[in-house]
């Protein structure tokens, strides 16, 4: 048998982002151990990156707002495709998150009068999101670091080793889910990133916290790690993507110089007063309103500029749309010749407020665009476009215990499916890693102790996951040597041009004929050199993964013949309110083991329980539902 570090605990966490960590100290609270695994370092992660802050409907900048609000504006975001049940739970969970993060050591910024302050954001009717300045997500990891630490100490007190329960395991990548004879997890089978060395983890439960999937667009928000290997994890091992045709693109990333094209430009800007500008100077979100949203935005710039002011007497301003309908009307006005120099919009926060509040407010913000593009933004505008963002499609899970369909594998946070339907607003990443990371990790330690036998890795799996690391060192055709570097940029290059913001069907097909050219060329994908330290093998094995979620999220997108949220197609650009009902599932279907083939089924959605679809008004519902749903609605039976 190959040569493999062994280690066994009660839980596996893939991922110390936020979702991960928060998955940890629960299951570790319930006293169990885990091991926590992540590819960068600790303590990096995209959770980190998270700006704009944190949503959760606490009522400290108005006081109208209640869970229930919060529900809605999340149904509404993802335009009523949502997971229900998910979206009930976090609404209703994420203000005790909060809260409990602040036990553990987090400081939110405050109000005048010492409350947690609340920042506007698209999407939510209240200014609802608890930030740190522009830099929640750091806030968040750190006190989750420490709360860890806190608990390391007493694992010392009680056992004399800090390690007892919880150890973390960084610079280290998951490749493989191992399964006993009945189906069950029973183990991670991975890599140390400097040395090459095989590691298993014998474990019966594995939370999944890996994040997002961007590394597979061009222009990207998202940084190296987020190649979709929990989503590919999860598949191979058996269980269902949905919603994987959603993908987000936010509004506003930097666009220039090229070296930083995709950077996030946070949509704190548009919260604190930022407006958005094509190249004649107009204010153009005002004509990109759709019909689901006529009467709750603001229609002049009067009444815009108004709401930021007073809130109760005046629409808020269309600039904080949801995302995927901002990012659409950039991506028009570009189009129609009313772009920047760069291709993009303006960004102005400059002429809305004093210099000194900007730099309150926004010091990454200002770092970042003095550092990376030499501009000053409490003098100038920013140039904006679309970047790829976020995937709001994911592993399937029940939603109140996070477990995915084999028994064992639970997964929290990005990477998961359902909670934002087709579209996720703004600050509900943070609250959703938070209240499903500590659901996950709940999940599996109820999981692990009902468990009457502990599954058994068997050697024979061991020895295939090692063989299918170690391919890339070994090509199937050398004269067709191919370098991971091109195939990663090939892949990007399709998706971005083929499967991007805006589509239609003779692209993704084409998409997906070029997509089944790299599953070819793959097979020949060689590294040179050994295993110590090898960029060049990581990404082999990464592609392996990009490619899989890739056909998930063209597959998908060519049978979805509607337009809603994150999945917009040129060729069918309305909304169906059959499609609203329909769950597109993406499942492995035998083929090729290095990367299978991807079958999407339609499946139907659960419907809503009565008493959160009476929360909604009959005329809003009546454009998202048919009318066989809503005859059982009050507004309905009159
Ligand atoms: P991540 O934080 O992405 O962590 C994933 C972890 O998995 C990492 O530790 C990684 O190393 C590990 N990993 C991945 N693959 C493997 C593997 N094979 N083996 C081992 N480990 C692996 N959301 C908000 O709500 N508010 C915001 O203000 C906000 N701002 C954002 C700003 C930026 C620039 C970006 C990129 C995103 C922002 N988001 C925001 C979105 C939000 O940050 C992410 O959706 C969220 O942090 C994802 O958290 P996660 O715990 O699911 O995964």
């Amino acid at each position: 048998m190959v040569d493999v570090e062994r280690h066994k605990v009660d839980v596996v966490v893939i991922g110390a982002g936020g979702a991960g960590l928060r998955a940890v100290i629960e299951a570790r609270q319930r006293g169990f151990s885990v091991a926590v695994v992540c590819k960068s370092l600790f303590g990096k992660a995209h959770t980190v990156m998270a700006e704009g802050g944190c949503a959760a409907a606490m009522g400290n900048a108005n006081p109208r707002d209640s869970w229930q609000v919060h529900f809605q504006d999340t149904m509404r975001g993802g335009k009523f495709l949502n997971n229900w049940r998910m979206a009930e739970l976090h609404a209703r969970e994420a203000p005790d998150r909060v809260w409990e993060l602040e036990t553990y050591g987090a400081l939110f910024d405050r109000t005048p009068d010492g409350r947690i302050s609340q920042r506007n954001f698209g999407g939510h009717t209240y200014p609802r999101l608890a930030h740190v300045g522009d830099r929640t997500g750091l806030e968040l990891i750190r006190t989750m670091q420490q709360k860890i630490v806190s608990l390391q100490q007493e694992d010392h007190a009680e056992h004399g080793d800090y390690e007892a329960r919880v150890r973390v395991f960084a610079e280290c990548t998951i490749t493989e889910l191992l399964k006993d004879d009945e189906g069950r997890i029973a183990g991670a089978f991975g890599y140390w990133r400097e040395t090459g060395r095989f590691v298993l983890f014998d474990a019966p439960a594995v939370v999944i916290a890996t994040g997002g999937i961007g590394k597979s667009w061009k222009v990207t928000s998202n940084s190296w790690e987020y190649t979709g290997d929990g989503h590919a994890l999860a598949l191979r091992a058996g269980a269902t993507l949905i919603n994987m045709e959603f993908v987000q693109f936010h509004p506003t990333g930097m666009i220039w110089p090229p070296s930083v094209k995709g950077i996030l430009v946070t949509e704190g800007v548009r919260g604190d007063g930022g407006v958005l500008k094509n190249s004649e100077g107009e204010r153009f979100m005002f004509s990109y309103i759709p019909p689901v949203f006529k009467g709750q935005y603001a229609e002049t710039e009067e009444e815009a500029d108004r709401w930021y002011e007073d809130q109760e007497n005046n629409r808020r301003t269309p600039d904080l749309l949801p995302r995927d309908e901002v990012a659409r009307a950039i991506n028009s006005e570009v189009k129609d010749g009313r772009g920047t120099p760069h291709g993009g919009v303006f960004l102005d926060i400059a002429s809305r407020m004093p210099a000194d509040e900007i730099m309150r407010r926004l010091p990454s913000m200002h770092h970042q665009f003095k550092e990376l593009a030499d501009v000053d933004i409490t003098a100038e505008a920013m140039e904006v476009g679309p970047t790829c963002h976020y995937v709001m499609g994911g592993i399937e899970v029940d939603p109140d215990t996070a477990a995915a369909a084999v028994p064992g594998l639970f997964a929290a946070g990005e990477c998961s499916g359902g909670m934002h339907g087709s579209n996720r607003l703004g600050g509900n990443s943070l609250s959703d890693l938070l209240v499903f990371g500590r659901r996950a990790g709940l999940g599996a330690a109820d999981y692990v102790q009902s468990l009457t036998s502990r599954p058994i890795v068997g050697d024979a799996d061991i020895d295939a996951a090692a063989r299918a690391a170690l391919s890339p060192f070994d090509p199937a055709d050398t004269d067709r040597a191919e370098n991971p570097y091109t195939l990663h940029t090939d892949l990007q290059q399709v998706m971005q041009d083929l499967v991007g913001i805006i589509r239609r069907a003779d692209e993704i097909e084409r998409a997906l004929r070029e997509l089944d050219t790299l599953r070819t060329r793959i097979r020949n994908v060689a590294v040179e050199g050994h295993r110590q330290f090898n960029p060049g093998w990581h990404l082999a094995l990464d592609l392996r993964n990009m490619l899989l979620v890739c056909e998930c999220v063209a597959r998908a997108a060519l049978q979805r013949t509607e337009s809603r949220g994150g999945h917009t197609r040129d060729d069918h650009p309305s909304m169906d309110p059959e499609w609203r009902r329909t769950l597109l599932a993406c499942r492995l279907d035998g083929g090729d083991p290095f990367v299978p083939d991807v079958t999407v089924t339609a499946e139907r959605q659960q419907p809503m329980r009565p008493d959160l679809l009476e929360l909604f008004d009959i005329d809003e519902l009546g454009k998202y539902y048919t009318d066989e749903e809503l005859a059982d609605h009050p507004g309905r039976r009159g």
